[in-house]
């Protein structure tokens, strides 16, 4: 037990189980886990061990600095890296088998350095961006880069394996921007091939078009939400629905339980004020533990939902830094060291990370990608 009173539990058989689910789902295809920004926050080497152990056999870490702690650790697998500026340590990346993306000359150029000074040969992803107006080379420039990469590939410095890309609407699969997108990819692919690429992988769909959209899955998929057992697509369904289990519970022990009178004022501002004479709860959790301020209770809706005693309550008043305050209700037979869930599987009642997200008015992904870096993850259920 660590001295904060609180913890994030990921449980890793679940996200191995998940990744299988998805392996399933995509049969023609290889799993790549996306476990960037620390594994979505369930903490990125323990993430991606339970993601291979599960059947992924790539790893997508956005970040060089991410792609190479997973080698640090000794994690094996493919790993891509996609998001870097000039400068950034490409030969490191290499040394480390690190399969890079590429989507501009410059970052080709400085690929091709790396190459040069670790004598290894890079394998290259291009990425296209066939619609989405983020990354990714636009199609009108992508000739000249294949052209690019391919006379270093005639040099030995590096190989084109991946033409890739990444999709707008992938969470709505009938959206006219999903079959446009494929379209352009599908000439991208074409182009590659056409000027002599032998390409291993193909890859387009994230988690939404992996668990909806098979026509989108090519070589390999690239899940990250849905390895953490969350559901990219609410709208369209839970993570049940998908036989998938969310990872992480976030929970704390009461740390203090009061009575006070009606009409008192609670946490800054009295946006809540007790309506009658109840017992106040103190959780150890706010917003710098990743517990969204917006899921404050106004005083007219509770906040954010937490299950205590197995009632689920929700946050009274403001969320403040390191602490929310539950109203228990009159009579409530709670006390400090007795555990509050915020979220989780969903299993035993208790509120998810979606339910935390409608609270806020945003998505599960930022949920748990947010979860402070004092919280402790407590990893059970699998090899670490
Ligand atoms: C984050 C990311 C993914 C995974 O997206 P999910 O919606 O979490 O499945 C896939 N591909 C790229 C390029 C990404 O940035």
């Amino acid at each position: 037990m660590s001295a904060f009173p609180a913890r994030a539990v990921v449980d890793l058989a679940a996200l191995s189980a998940n990744v299988s689910v998805l392996a399933d789902l995509a049969p023609g295809a290889a799993v790549m886990a996306v476990v960037k920004a620390d594994g979505y926050g369930h903490g990125l080497v323990p993430s991606a061990r339970a993601a291979l152990a599960g059947g992924a056999t790539w790893l997508g870490a956005a970040q060089i600095g991410e792609a190479l702690a997973l080698r640090a650790a000794g994690v094996g697998g493919r790993v891509l890296t996609w998001l870097y500026a000039p400068g950034a340590p490409l030969a490191a990346a290499l040394e480390a088998d690190v399969d890079v993306s590429v989507a501009a000359p410059w970052a080709l150029e400085e690929i091709l350095a790396a190459a040069r000074v670790t004598g290894r040969t890079a394998r290259l992803h291009v990425k296209v961006d066939t619609g989405l107006g983020r990354g990714g080379s636009t199609p009108r420039d992508l000739e000249d880069l294949i052209d690019l990469a391919l006379a270093a590939q005639a040099e030995g410095l590096c190989e084109v394996v991946g033409i890739w890309s990444h999709l707008a609407w992938a969470d709505a699969p009938d959206h006219p921007t999903v079959l446009a997108q494929a379209a352009v990819f599908d000439d991208a692919v074409a182009l590659a091939e056409r000027r002599g690429a032998r390409l291993e992988v193909r890859h387009l769909a994230n988690s939404a078009a992996t668990l909806t959209n098979p026509a989108m899955h090519y070589d390999l998929v690239r899940p990250g939400i849905a390895v953490f057992g969350l559901s990219p697509v609410p709208r369209l369904g839970g993570p049940g629905d998908f036989g998938l289990v969310p990872v992480m519970r976030l929970e704390a022990e009461l740390v203090l339980v009061k009575e006070v009178p009606a009409g008192h004022g609670v946490s800054y501002g009295h946006q809540y004020v007790t309506p009658r004479a109840t017992v106040l709860g103190l959780i150890p959790l706010g917003y710098a533990d990743g517990v969204p301020r917006h899921a404050s209770g106004n005083g007219e809706t509770w906040g954010g939902p937490v299950q205590v005693g197995g009632r689920r309550l929700g946050v009274a008043g403001r969320v403040c830094m390191d602490q929310v305050v539950l109203d228990l209700g009159p009579g409530a037979r709670e006390r400090a060291g007795d555990r509050a869930v915020l979220f989780g599987s969903g299993q035993d009642g208790e509120p998810t990370a979606e339910d935390w997200a409608r609270a806020a008015g945003t998505i599960s992904y930022e949920i748990v990608t947010r979860v402070g870096a004092r919280v402790p993850r407590v990893h059970v259920g699998g090899a670490l």
